[in-house]
C-alpha cells in the first residue's frame, strides 16, 4: 500500500464557487470558536478535550451560525480536528500556541468525512452540499480516497486528494536502479542543482524576475480606498503574480527533481542551515527565492517513493571547502572563488562540482 496525494485544479459553476468560499469561512469560524473555548478553559483552569470542545460547538453553532444547516458539517468537524492536532503540538512543543485565523489568510477545508465520503469519477468530484465539481484532469491513482482538502489560491479553487494505493511502493523499481551511478547533489543560488556527474539545472529565480511587477501591484493595491471595487481588482492583481511566481519556482524544481532520481541509484545531499544562511542580509533575498530545503523535501521523498536511498551530509561537513581527491581541507574559501584549487594536491574543479562530488555516498 502507498499513500499519494495529487492536488487539481476546479472548475466550479458560480453558485459551487459561492458554496466553497463558505465552507472556506465556515471552517474558519468553527476552527477560532474551538480556540476561543479551549482558552476560556485554559483561563477557568480547565482543561477541555477535543470531546468538549466539539460538544460545545454542537451545542451553541446554530444559534450563533444560523446559516451553518447549508453548510457541510465535514467542514467544521475538520476544523476542530485540526486544532486539536495544533494544541498537541504545541503541548509537544514543536509549535508556538495556536492562533485565530483571519479572513485575509490562506482560505480552505478538508471536505471528507473519513474513508469514501468523496467520489471522484474521471475529471468529477463529489463534495458533500457542493455536489459533483468538474475537475480540469483525471485522478492519477485509484484506490481508497482518505483526505481531501478544498484550498484556493489566486482566486482559483483547488482539490487536494489523499488516494490509499494497493501498488507495492517501492520495490518494484529496484532492478531498474541497478546499473546507474550514485549522485551526490549540491544546491545553491546561482544554479539550483550541480550533480557529481557535471549537469546542472537552472535557478529561476522567479521573485528576483517579477520583483518590479511585485512592487508596481504592490503599490496599485495601496493606493486604492480599503475594501472599494478597485482595492479588490488591485488585489487580485497582486494575488496573480504571487501565483506566477510560486508556480515558476515549483514548476523548476519538480523538474529538477524527477531528473535526479530517474539516473541515480542513491542519492547524497547536504543538510542546509537555512535559519543561519538567513541571518546573511545580501543573501537572504536570493535564498527566500530558491525555496532550497523545500527542493530538497521534494527531492527526499522522490527517492524515497522509488526506493532510492539517500544520505543526507551533517549540517557541518564542510563540502564545498574539502578537494573532492585528496581530502584538504581548506581554512577559508571565498563565495567569489568559483573554481576549486587546491593547495596539497593542485587539484582544479569547478567549485559546485567538487562539492557535488564530496558528498555523492559510496
Ligand atoms: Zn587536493
Amino acid at each position: 500500500m502507498a499513500l499519494r496525494t495529487q492536488k487539481i485544479q476546479l472548475n466550479p459553476n458560480n453558485k459551487q464557487s459561492t458554496l466553497l468560499a463558505q465552507h472556506c469561512g465556515y471552517a474558519r469560524v468553527a476552527y477560532n470558536a474551538a480556540l476561543s473555548s479551549f482558552k476560556s478553559g485554559l483561563d477557568d483552569g480547565n482543561w477541555k478535550t477535543l470531546y468538549d470542545i466539539k460538544k460545545e460547538f454542537n451545542a451553541k453553532k446554530r444559534e450563533v451560525f444560523p446559516w451553518c444547516d447549508a453548510m457541510s458539517q465535514n467542514a467544521s468537524k475538520n476544523a476542530i480536528h485540526n486544532f486539536n492536532d495544533a494544541v498537541k503540538r504545541w503541548r509537544s512543543g514543536q509549535n508556538r500556541f495556536p492562533k485565530p485565523k483571519n479572513r485575509s489568510g490562506r482560505q480552505s477545508y478538508q471536505a471528507d468525512n473519513g474513508k469514501g465520503s468523496v467520489r471522484v469519477h474521471k475529471k468529477r468530484v463529489w463534495l458533500p452540499k457542493v455536489g459533483w465539481a468538474r475537475m480540469r484532469e483525471e485522478l492519477r491513482w485509484t484506490g481508497e480516497i482518505g483526505r481531501v482538502v478544498v484550498s484556493r489560491k489566486d482566486d482559483k479553487w483547488f482539490v487536494s486528494i489523499l488516494v490509499r494505493t494497493d501498488e507495492e511502493n517501492t520495490m518494484v523499481q529496484m532492478s531498474l536502479i541497478d546499473d546507474k551511478p550514485a549522485v551526490g547533489v549540491d544546491v545553491g543560488i546561482n544554479t539550483l542543482a550541480t550533480c557529481s556527474d557535471g549537469t546542472t539545472y537552472e535557478n529561476p529565480r522567479p521573485l528576483k524576475r517579477y520583483l518590479r511587477q511585485l512592487r508596481r501591484a504592490g503599490r496599485g493595491l495601496s493606493r486604492k480606498v480599503y475594501l472599494s471595487s478597485n482595492w479588490h481588482k488591485a488585489r487580485k492583481r497582486l494575488a496573480h503574480v504571487h501565483y506566477r511566481i510560486s508556480c515558476i519556482r515549483e514548476d523548476s524544481h519538480h523538474k529538477a527533481s524527477t531528473s535526479i532520481v530517474r539516473k541515480a541509484s542513491a542519492i547524497g545531499i547536504e543538510t542546509l542551515n537555512v535559519s543561519g544562511l538567513l541571518k546573511n542580509r545580501k543573501l537572504a533575498k536570493a535564498l527566500s527565492d530558491s525555496a532550497l530545503s523545500k527542493f530538497l523535501t521534494m527531492l527526499k521523498y522522490k527517492a524515497v517513493r522509488r526506493g532510492i536511498p539517500i544520505t543526507e551530509a551533517s549540517m557541518f561537513f564542510a563540502s564545498s571547502k574539502t578537494c573532492s581527491r585528496c581530502g584538504h581541507k581548506k581554512a577559508e574559501l571565498n563565495l567569489s572563488e568559483r573554481t576549486y584549487h587546491c593547495t596539497e594536491c593542485g587539484f582544479e574543479c569547478d567549485r559546485d562540482i567538487n562539492a557535488a562530488v564530496n558528498l555523492c555516498p559510496v
